[in-house]
C-alpha cells in the first residue's frame, strides 16, 4: 500500500501545517484513501487575508512588464510539470491522463491571455474634450479577491481566475474542492518558483465554514465561484450582502438539438463524447439530446453504438476511455435516476448500472447509459445528473425543440447539429443560453473570450475569463484634467459646466 499524504493550506509562500479537522482524499478508481486534507475555518481565512493584504499593496506597485514576465515563467513551469499535475488529477478525480492534460492546456489559455495584460488593462484617453481639458480612464486592482472552485476541473477552473486576478495586481486566495485539492498546492509551489511574492497566491482548504468565511470577510473585495447552482446562489447572496463583487457560475443541463438534415453519424459521435467524456462530469457535458422529426431512430441506434464502444476503467489503464465518477453518491444518482425512469416507462437503450471493472470492484464506476421515452417531469431529464447518462428526447419540429431547450431553468451551453444555416442562425438568435455550438457539442469559448451561462447557470453580471475577467478584477477611475497657465484669468461660473 502507498503512503497516505497530507495536503496542507498554502499561506504566506509555504505549506501551513496544523488544522482543527481533516478529511480523507479518495481515489475514485479504487475507493481507497490516498490522502488527508487539512480543513480550514474562519481563523485560517483571517490569517490568509492578513498576509494577502500586505502582499497586495506591494504587488500592485510592481510594473506591468514584470507581472507579465512572471506569467511567462509560470506558463513555462506549468508546461514542464504537466505530466506530474495530470497524474495527480487522474488519481484524485479519476479522469484519464489525456483528459487531465487537456484541462491543463485549456487552463493555460487563460494564463496566456494574462500575458497580454499590458494591452487588456489599458485605459482610454481623449484630448481637448473641452477647451484645454483632457480626460483619461484607468483600471485599478480590487485588492484581495477569492476563488471557490468545483471538483470537476481542479486545474482549469482555478486558472479561469487567478492568472487574470494576479496580472491585474490583486492578491488571490483559492479555496479548491475538497475532493481533489492537491493540484492547487502544486500550482502554488510553481508560482513561488516563478518568483511570485509570498502572499499573492494562497490556498485555503475546507468546506462550508471556509467558504462562508471568505464570503463575509471584510478584507476580501470580490469572490469568483464555480460549482452547483444551490451553492452558487448561496455564495452570490452571502458575498453580495457583505458588499463584495461576485460572479457565481452554477450548474447546467445542456441540450443538443439534432435536426433532420444533420449528419447523424457525426452528431452521434460528438454527442456521445459530450455525454460520456470525463464520465459526464463537465459543466458543458451534453446530458440531453433532442431529436427533431424522423431522425430519432437513426440517431438512437448511432449513439447506442458509440456508447457501447467505450472502455470504462481506471485512468492508470491506457485503454480507458471513461473513468469512474467522483463519489459513491454520484454513482448512486445515475443509478437511481435510471431506476426511476425505467419504472415510469422509459426505455433503457444502454444500461450502465451493473458495470463492474475487474480488479476495481470498490471503485465508483457506472457505465454509459442512454434512455429514451423519458417523461420530462422525471429527475433524469429535469435535474443535472453530472454523470454518464444521456436522455434522448423527441420533438416534431424546430419550434418545439427551441421551446423545450428554453423551458430549462439552466442556460449554460447548448448545441445544434444541422446542415441548415437558416436554423443554425435562428437557434443562436432565439435560444436562452450563454454558450452555443453549431455542430460543436461542447462550445467552451477559448481563453480570450469569456465563459458564462444564463439563468440558473450564472449569478452576477460578469462572465469568467477573457475580457470580462479583466473588468471583474479591476475597477475604473475617470480623470479629468486641465492645466491653466499660472497667470490665466478664469471667470467663476455658477452654472453646471457644459462643453
Ligand atoms: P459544489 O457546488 O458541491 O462545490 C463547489 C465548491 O463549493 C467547492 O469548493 C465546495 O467546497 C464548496 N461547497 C460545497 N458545499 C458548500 C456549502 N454547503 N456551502 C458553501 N460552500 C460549499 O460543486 P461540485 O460538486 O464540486 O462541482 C460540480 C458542479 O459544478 C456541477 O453542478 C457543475 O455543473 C458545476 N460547474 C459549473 C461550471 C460552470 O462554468 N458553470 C463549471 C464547472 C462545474
Amino acid at each position: 500500500m502507498t503512503e497516505i499524504y497530507t495536503v496542507h493550506h498554502w499561506i504566506d509562500g509555504a505549506e501551513a501545517e496544523g488544522s482543527a479537522s481533516t478529511q480523507p482524499i479518495l481515489n475514485p478508481a479504487t475507493g481507497e484513501q490516498v490522502g488527508t486534507l487539512d480543513l480550514g475555518d474562519a481563523s485560517t481565512v483571517d490569517r490568509a487575508v492578513e498576509v494577502a493584504r500586505r502582499a497586495q499593496r506591494q504587488w500592485a506597485a510592481v510594473s506591468l512588464s514584470k507581472r507579465t514576465q512572471l506569467m511567462y515563467r509560470m506558463r513555462q513551469l506549468m508546461i514542464e510539470h504537466t505530466d506530474e499535475i495530470a497524474q495527480v488529477i487522474s488519481r484524485e478525480h479519476g479522469k484519464t491522463v489525456d483528459d487531465a492534460k487537456g484541462e491543463i492546456a485549456r487552463g493555460l489559455e487563460t494564463l496566456e491571455f494574462a500575458t497580454s495584460i499590458t494591452q487588456d488593462s489599458k485605459g482610454e484617453f481623449s484630448a481637448n474634450v473641452s477647451t484645454g481639458v483632457d480626460i483619461h480612464s484607468i483600471r485599478q486592482p480590487l485588492g484581495v479577491v477569492a476563488g471557490i472552485t468545483p471538483f470537476n476541473f481542479p486545474a482549469m477552473v482555478p486558472f479561469w481566475m487567478h492568472p487574470i486576478a494576479i496580472a491585474t495586481g490583486n492578491a488571490f486566495i483559492l479555496k479548491p474542492s475538497e475532493r481533489d485539492p492537491s493540484t492547487s498546492n502544486i500550482v502554488a509551489r510553481l508560482y513561488a518558483e516563478a518568483g511570485l511574492p509570498a502572499g499573492v497566491f494562497q490556498v485555503v482548504h475546507g468546506g462550508k465554514a471556509t467558504v462562508d468565511a471568505l464570503c463575509t470577510h471584510e478584507g476580501i473585495s470580490a469572490v469568483s465561484f464555480v460549482g452547483s447552482t444551490p451553492i452558487a446562489r448561496h455564495v452570490h447572496e452571502t458575498a453580495a450582502a457583505s458588499g463584495k463583487r461576485v460572479q457565481a457560475l452554477g450548474g447546467a443541463n445542456n441540450h443538443a438539438v439534432v435536426m433532420p438534415d444533420a449528419n447523424v453519424a457525426f452528431a452521434a459521435s460528438q454527442i456521445a463524447s459530450g455525454a460520456f467524456g470525463s464520465a459526464g462530469e463537465r459543466c458543458m457535458a451534453v446530458p440531453v439530446a433532442v431529436t427533431v422529426g424522423d431522425v430519432h431512430d437513426e440517431f438512437v441506434a448511432a449513439v447506442k453504438a458509440e456508447a457501447e464502444k467505450l472502455t470504462v476503467g481506471p485512468a492508470s489503464d491506457a485503454a480507458t476511455d471513461m473513468g469512474p465518477v467522483i463519489t459513491p453518491d454520484a454513482r448512486e444518482r445515475v443509478i437511481s435516476m435510471t431506476d426511476e425512469a425505467e419504472k415510469a416507462g422509459a426505455t433503457v437503450v444502454v444500461d450502465g448500472r451493473g458495470l463492474v471493472v475487474p480488479g476495481h470492484e470498490n471503485g465508483f464506476f457506472v457505465g454509459p447509459t442512454v434512455l429514451t421515452d423519458v417523461d420530462p417531469e422525471l429527475r433524469a431529464y429535469k435535474e443535472e445528473v453530472f454523470g454518464p447518462l444521456l436522455v434522448v428526447m423527441h420533438v416534431n419540429n424546430f419550434d418545439e425543440a427551441l421551446e423545450l431547450v428554453n423551458s430549462s431553468p439552466f442556460g449554460n451551453g447548448t448545441a445544434i447539429f444541422t446542415a441548415s444555416g437558416h436554423y443554425a442562425r435562428r437557434y443562436q438568435e432565439e435560444v436562452q443560453v450563454g454558450m452555443i455550438g453549431v455542430n460543436v457539442p461542447i462550445p467552451t469559448p477559448v481563453g480570450y473570450y469569456s465563459f458564462g451561462g444564463w439563468k440558473d447557470s450564472l449569478f452576477g453580471e460578469y462572465h469568467a475569463h477573457g475580457p470580462e475577467a479583466v473588468r471583474f478584477y479591476t475597477r475604473a477611475k475617470a480623470i479629468t484634467e486641465r492645466w491653466p497657465r499660472q497667470d490665466e484669468a478664469v471667470e467663476a461660473s455658477m452654472s453646471f459646466p457644459t462643453h
